[in-house]
Parts: C-alpha cells; structure tokens; sequence
C-alpha cells in the first residue's frame, strides 16, 4: 500500500468506533432500543439509573459481540462481566456508564486490508449509549432519554494506521463485518457508527510515538480520510516551525475541511472504575460460543470469493460488499435469476441509475418497484419476450410511473409479434426487394440472415420476436433452393 511521506515524518494513527447494534431492546432494560421514535418515549427506571433498579445484560447483543470477535479472529472472554465508569455530566443521569473496562468480550484481532496488510484490533467491549442532548439558540439544553442505555460495541484499533487510505479502507472492511453479521446498520450520517480517530506524527523509523490529536465524530468516511490528511500535515508543519503539537481534542469542520480545537485532553481522567455490583459476572462454555457462531456468523471472504467465481468484477465486488443494502436486493433477484451479471447491469446501473435521474436513492424503491424489476428480468431473459433496449424504457418508466411492468409493456407496445401471420408477410417484402442479397446466402450465410432480421426488427420497431422471424427465414429459404 502506497504511503505518502512528509518531510520524512510518518503518520500513526489508531481509531475508535462506536457502532449501535441492530437489537430491538436496549443493552440492560426492556426498553425499545431506537432513537427516531418521538422524544423520551422508550425510557425505563432502568435506563434513567433509578435506585435499586437492576440492569440485565441483553442476551442477543452478547451474542451480536461473540459473532464480531470471531470475525475480528479474537480471542473471547468468557466470563462476561460490566464495569461501572464514573463521571458526571448532563447526558447521563446515573452518574456512569456501564461498560467492559477490564473484561472486554474481545481482545486481540485483526482486519485484513488485502493480502499483506492488516490492522491489529486491540479490543471490543459492550456498553450502553447515553442520553442525546441537544441546545437551543437561547442556551436551553434539550435531553432525549431514548438513547440512554442503547447498546453500543466500541473497537479500539491499535496505533498502527499509516496513511488516510488505510484508514477509509479499515472502516469499509469493518462496515461489511457489521452489516453482513447483522451487528449494526453501520451507517455513519445516521449516528450508527461513529468515529473517533487518533493521529500522530513521528520522523520515519522513530520509535517514540508522538504526541496525539482526537478528532471527534467524523460523519463520513471520506472525511475521515481528509481529517488526518489535513491534521497530520498540520502537525509535520507545528514540528518544523518548532511549536509544539498539543494533545487536544478537536473536531472536523466538513465545510473549510479543516481541524478545528475543541479542547484539550487530559489524560488522567480518573473514572473511578469499578465492577458493576449489580450484574453477577456470567459464566459461557465453548458449546455457547461454538452455537452462536454456527447460527449467526458469516464469512464475508466466501461471499467475495463466490462473486469472484461467478464473474463479477472486482469494481462490482466492492459496490455490492459496501452497500449491504444494495446487496440484499441484488441476492433477492439472483436467487431467481441466478447470473450475477446480468442482476448487478439491470439492478445496480438501470435501476439504480433511473432512480438517481429522479432524485431518488436505493432506500427510496419499494418492494413493489424491485419486484417488478425481478418481473421485467424474467421477461427479458427467460421468456425473451422484451429486448435490452425495451427493458431499459421500462425500468425507466417504472420509477417514473410506478406502474407495474405489464402495464407499462402494453401501454408502449413493448408486447413482442410472435405471429407467423403478421411477421411473414414483412420478411417476405423484404426478400423481394433484395433479392441479389438472398443470392449471396451460401457464401456468407450469417451476414445476410443477419440483414433480413434486421430490417424486420427495424420495421416492427424491435416488437417482432426474433427467433419466430429466423424460423420464417428458413421457411423461406427452403422454398428458394
Ligand atoms: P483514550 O481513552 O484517551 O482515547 P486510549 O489509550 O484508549 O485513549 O487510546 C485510544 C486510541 O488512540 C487507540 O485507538 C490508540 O490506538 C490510539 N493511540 C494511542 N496513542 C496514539 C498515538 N501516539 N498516535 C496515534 N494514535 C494513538
Ligand atoms: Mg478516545
């Protein structure tokens, strides 16, 4: 992987990731885990800290954590246990968080990033979201209570990211991880991964770190990738002119593509923390881990490698893989279809494309509209019984209209002539009029079945059939020798 060198100083850079797991109640109380519902709606004693309330570790989102060591390839901690991290703020009504201090559930993994290269994943850990505070012009602190107590899972990489690429690449390889496991939507404009990215420099060889910058809450990927492009120039620059660079916090300002200080971080924050008396420490065997592997987990590495079998281009590998959404419709239609290429053209370039052209996104189409996309496919390629050129008016027009496919082929006279009737008399004024081109039959044969086809389609503005009319042809033919 290509390293871009500054002034013989080399980038380190670790990150932190925040994903909210796909879990329909929160991490320790009953309460529904989603935070688009009306405001302070989903809220129990439990999420508020009320006194003598008991939290109780949610089953399903230990598991989701087993699935994510495993594809991490860590190791997992088997005696599950929550630690309490004291500190006092707005947003968080007990007075501190429950979280995995000294037992994460994973330790040690890894991420490939291609063949030779891979990012060391320091740990995983289970713990619960805080209330969503927002301000008012005035100053007036706005508290939603329906985070509190959503469940989280925070990785930590070690500090061994070298470049920006190498970072946008970890995030997508880890995005897949999640969303194909079903752990987490993962999706970073909505809040459900989050990242924190911690970025140094050092002159190249130089084993002494030096000292780290915190962004906070990059929105995108790419923007995480210009945030340590920007803020590791920054640095080099602060070294040359001999000032120092100060372990801060800062923020990414997506309009000037600048790192903007926030504040500066102390390091010994002292959180008092401590094991959560309140959750007895739970004991899994190997059969556990072993079941819940076998039920949920699944290799991203043989679904690449059974697009790559099946042709499909190492460009439409990623789209597919980085969009699990759009995979998800692309499987939907090739369990029928069964041929890669010909779901990823119509599903990925017509579609998708179409609803682009009207300002629509994938998440926009409906069942219905996908549906009669699948529809259109089996007309295109099992009955033949549309064209390519056809089927593309018709994909367009689906989104347009929203009307179902039959419609639209009868509305546009898309419906093929198949009649023998219709179509020979067509052919047969053709041949009379190019005769000397008949003639020339024995020589070169394709070519001028080729023309004759050609000029039938041309005339029946591409409705004819053209297997009926090279049936014709041959008819025809016969009768001329
Ligand atoms: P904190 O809890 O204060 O954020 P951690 O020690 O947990 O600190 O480290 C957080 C992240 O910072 C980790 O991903 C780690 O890899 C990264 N990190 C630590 N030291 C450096 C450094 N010198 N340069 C870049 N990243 C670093
Ligand atoms: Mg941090």
């Amino acid at each position: 992987m290509e390293i871009k060198m500054k002034n013989n100083f080399e980038t380190v850079i670790g990150i932190e990731v925040h994903v909210v797991l796909s879990s329909k109640t929160k991490m320790f109380s009953s309460s529904k885990s989603s935070h688009t519902d009306p405001k302070n709606t989903n809220i129990s004693p439990i999420d508020l800290g009320h006194p003598g309330t008991m939290p109780l570790p949610n089953k399903r989102c230990i598991e989701k954590a087993i699935v994510l060591a495993k594809a991490l390839d860590m190791e997992i901690e088997k005696n599950i246990s929550f630690d309490r991290k004291n500190y006092f703020y707005q947003d968080l009504p007990k007075g501190f968080q429950i979280t995995q201090q000294f037992h994460p559930i994973g330790k040690n993994g890894k991420i490939y990033l291609d063949e030779n290269n891979f990012v060391d994943i320091e740990r995983i850990h289970l713990e619960e979201d805080t209330a969503k505070q927002t301000k008012e012009d005035d100053g007036t602190i706005l508290l939603d209570y329906n985070r509190s107590g959503i469940p989280l899972i925070e990785i930590v990489t070690k500090p061994c990211i070298k470049s920006s690429t190498e970072a946008g690449l970890f995030l997508k390889k880890l995005r897949r991880i999640l969303t194909f496991n079903d752990i987490s939507d993962a999706k970073m404009e909505e809040g459900s991964l989050r990242v924190d990215v911690n970025i140094s420099v050092k002159p190249i060889g130089s084993k002494e770190f030096g000292t780290r910058v915190e962004i906070k809450n990059i929105n995108s990927i790419n923007n995480v990738e210009k945030a340590i492009e920007y803020e590791s120039n920054l640095q080099v620059e602060q070294i040359l002119k001999q000032e120092e660079v100060l372990m801060a916090t800062k923020r990414f300002n997506d309009k000037t593509l600048t790192t903007e200080f926030m504040r500066l971080k102390t390091t010994n924050v002292d959180y008092h923390y401590m094991v959560e008396p309140n959750i007895f420490v739970r004991k899994i065997s190997d059969d556990f881990i072993t079941d819940v592997i076998k039920n949920n987990y699944t290799d991203i590495k043989s679904i690449e490698a059974d697009l790559l079998k099946n042709n499909v281009s190492q460009e439409f590998i990623n789209l597919l893989m980085d969009d699990y959404e759009l995979f998800q419709k692309f499987k939907f239609i090739n369990d029928e279809i069964k041929d890669c290429n010909e779901v990823i053209k119509w599903l990925c370039v017509e579609f998708v494309g179409s609803l682009n052209k009207v300002n629509l996104k994938l998440k926009d189409a409906t069942d219905f509209q996908l549906n009669q996309l699948l529809k259109m496919m089996k007309y295109l390629l099992k009955d033949a019984s549309i064209n390519a050129k056809q089927g593309k008016e018709i994909v367009k027009l689906l989104i347009e209209t929203n009307k179902d496919i039959d419609t639209l082929i009868e509305e546009n006279n898309f419906k093929q002539i198949t009649d023998k009737n219709v179509l020979r008399p067509i052919l047969e004024k053709y041949v009379e009029a190019n005769k000397p081109m008949l003639d020339q039959y024995d020589s070169r044969p394709e070519r001028v079945e080729k023309f004759f086809i050609g000029m039938v389609m041309k005339d029946t503005n591409g409705q004819a059939n053209p297997n009926v009319v090279t049936e014709i042809f041959n008819e025809i033919l016969k009768l001329n020798k």
